[in-house]
């Protein structure tokens, strides 16, 4: 709506510009839950912050984490209150859309080896075929030892590809189908090589190909075929991350949902000295297919945290504590919403919809159908919230993701709400949400960073 103000007007563009090249940055590195887990400790260490369990009294001012399964990270600053009196949550997930490999993925066809996959979260899988992929995750030996893999990232290495299927031949097999399944979840299966092994001629081996790779695995990273099955591995798009539009103003990268969250919660926890209420920045995983999962929203780790936190605060902690310590909470569920894609504008009731570059969306209810499935922001605090931001011109506009009935989608924030806190949903607006290469705005990023601080200080 053209009466929205922009962010733009109302921000620094050189604090814009200098804090988008950062996010850029971090978005070229970090494409994993467990790389953003290893991105946030090693930000947050650099700012004194502590493993929790190495401090014994926690005073005010202090700052800990904590780290669970590698993939959930939480941070806190200890205030000057009681924390059973109440915390600040900032939530974000750091998982995003992508391919995991099967257990069991290679094998050989046609003389060209291919991993197997299935899909993580709400793809549109046409959009992952014929495009640059790399592989990120962990390869765990029967023995333990853990190898780090990322390949595909530099230029030097090799790249991973989906074949599509050529016009001149698609016509019936894919021309047919319906949209979502113009590639299909089967179909997703990645080029690995094409080249025979070389085998002495008395040795009869029947896929030679893929004995190749099978030995490149071995030589080069100590894996075996039967490794798969103990492995974490992502398949994720190799598109470097770019600033976007002759005016520069956007921001084209894979995982923007939600690591622009994850990003600016992290800046924004950064910034807190020495709060009146405890602020606690969390970062979790598996929200794409539902917070399912021990390092999920759903994860009782989170009761673990509060109820160690509460104990070296004030000597001791029961269960009540940490109910109460909820029950007088409030929270930011930090995800992004759909900004409204001038090219399919009938998706959204453009009245109630979130428009890029003018500001961080705040998000009353999510769900879909009859409000079904979502958390909703009481009346009293979205007052709070809007009284808050407008007292230090926080870019921010009110947003639904879209039509009613047209669609849906649902957050962390029904996992805060569930155990009594206050929460609604806030973040920038995305172009494109889901797809290998999203689309966000300079503007908004930094909206969302003044909008999380603001939170965290704010009365
Ligand atoms: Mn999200
Ligand atoms: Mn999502």
């Amino acid at each position: 709506m053209d009466d929205k103000k922009w962010a733009w007007e109302r921000l620094n563009e050189k604090d814009v510009n200098e804090f988008a090249m950062e996010y850029i940055q971090f978005l070229s590195h970090v494409k994993t839950e467990r790389e953003s887990v290893e991105y946030i400790k090693t930000l947050a260490e650099a700012h004194d912050f502590k493993p929790i369990d190495s401090i014994e009294k926690l005073l005010p001012g202090d700052k800990v984490y904590s780290i669970f399964k590698n993939k959930m990270i939480l941070l806190a600053v200890i205030g000057e209150k009681n924390p059973v009196d109440g915390l600040r949550f900032i939530g974000a997930h750091i998982d995003a859309p992508r391919l995991d490999l099967k257990p069991s993925p290679l094998y050989e066809d046609s003389g060209i080896a291919l991993l197997k996959t299935h899909y993580y979260g709400g793809i549109k899988k046409y959009q992952w075929v014929n495009i640059p992929l790399a592989i990120h995750g962990v390869v765990v030996l029967k023995d333990g030892t853990k190898k780090h893999i990322v390949i595909g990232e530099d230029p030097k290495d090799p790249t991973f590809v989906i074949p599509d299927l050529l016009p001149h031949l698609a016509r019936k097999k894919q021309g047919e189908r319906k949209g979502f399944d113009i590639v299909k979840g089967e179909e997703l299966r990645i080029l690995v090589g094409n080249k025979p092994a070389k085998v002495e001629e008395d040795k009869k081996v029947k896929d030679k190909v893929k004995k190749m790779i099978l030995d490149i695995l071995s030589e080069k990273y100590g894996i075996s075929e039967e490794d798969f099955i103990s492995a974490d591995l992502e398949i994720v798009p190799a598109i470097k991350p770019r600033e976007a539009g002759f005016d520069r103003s956007m921001i084209a990268a894979y995982g923007q949902d939600d690591r622009i969250c994850a990003y600016t919660t992290l800046r924004a926890i950064l910034d807190v000295t020495k709060p009146k209420e405890t602020c606690i920045a969390v970062f979790v995983d598996r929200e794409e297919i539902g917070s399912d999962g021990n390092a999920g929203a759903k994860s009782r780790f989170l009761e673990v945290f509060i109820g160690d936190l509460i104990e070296k605060f004030n000597g001791s902690a029961t269960e009540r504590d940490v109910l109460k310590a909820f029950i007088n909470s409030r929270a930011i569920s930090a995800d992004v919403d759909a900004a409204v894609n001038p090219i399919y504008k009938d998706v959204h009731d453009t009245q109630n919809a979130g428009y890029l570059g003018k500001g961080v969306i705040v998000t009353k209810y999510t769900g879909a159908g009859g409000k079904y499935g979502a958390s909703e922001a009481h009346a009293e605090f979205m007052a709070w919230i809007r009284r808050i931001f407008d007292k230090r011109a926080v870019p921010w506009q009110p947003g639904l993701l879209g039509k009613v009935d047209e669609g849906g989608g649902g957050t962390i924030a029904k996992y805060f709400a569930e155990r009594g806190i206050d929460v609604v949903d806030i973040g920038p607006g995305l172009i494109g949400m889901h797809s290998p290469y999203e689309i966000s705005s300079k503007a908004d990023l930094y909206s969302a960073y003044l909008a999380y601080k603001t939170f965290f200080e704010e009365e």
